[in-house]
């Protein structure tokens, strides 16, 4: 069976940057199952995966339009430290995360990571970590099967490799 529309797809892979860096891997672990035609993984991998058979093997270079996006400087911001509320400041660190107003959509929230902290002010981005990033993949067809109705219904596949939550 191929990799189409509404079929329940196990892939192993392998993912690096333009420089060799490895970026996520699922060698050696579980294979990644989704559901094909349903956006769950970024549109370059699915559109290499689609018509492929169980068995195949590929590579794929994934611009950022096609993976996690291009970078959007608005989304890079610099807040004074007295904007958080003081019984905070012991938990600003790099990393961590926080909704806050979206720079340049009047009315919507966007999640901010933690990039830095200076004296005075936190530098935070609401852009993804792998926005810009051209994307190397590996990729390897394990296995290719028909979704069941109630994994049609929920968007997303049940038993090993997928949700678990019922
Ligand atoms: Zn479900």
């Amino acid at each position: 069976m191929n990799v189409a529309k509404d079929r329940a797809v196990q892939i192993h892979y392998h993912l690096s940057d333009s420089d060799g860096n490895v970026i996520d891997s699922s060698r050696g672990g579980d294979t990644l199952g989704y559901l094909h035609g349903h956006g769950q993984l970024v549109a370059g991998v699915e559109n290499a995966l689609d018509g492929k058979a169980a068995g195949a093997s590929l590579s794929v270079v994934v611009p950022p339009e096609e993976g996690y996006g291009v970078r959007d400087d608005a989304l890079d911001v610099g807040i004074p430290l007295s904007a958080f509320p003081p019984e905070s400041h012991d938990q600003i660190k790099a990393g961590v995360m926080f909704e806050g107003a979206h720079p340049s959509e009047e009315g919507a929230s966007a999640v901010f990571t933690i990039v830095e902290v200076l004296p005075d002010r936190v530098h935070a981005t609401a852009n993804h970590a792998l926005a810009g990033v051209t994307l190397h993949f590996e990729l390897e067809v394990v296995s290719v099967r028909a979704a069941t109705d109630e994994e049609l219904a929920h968007g997303h596949l049940h038993g090993p490799g997928g949700h678990h939550h019922h």
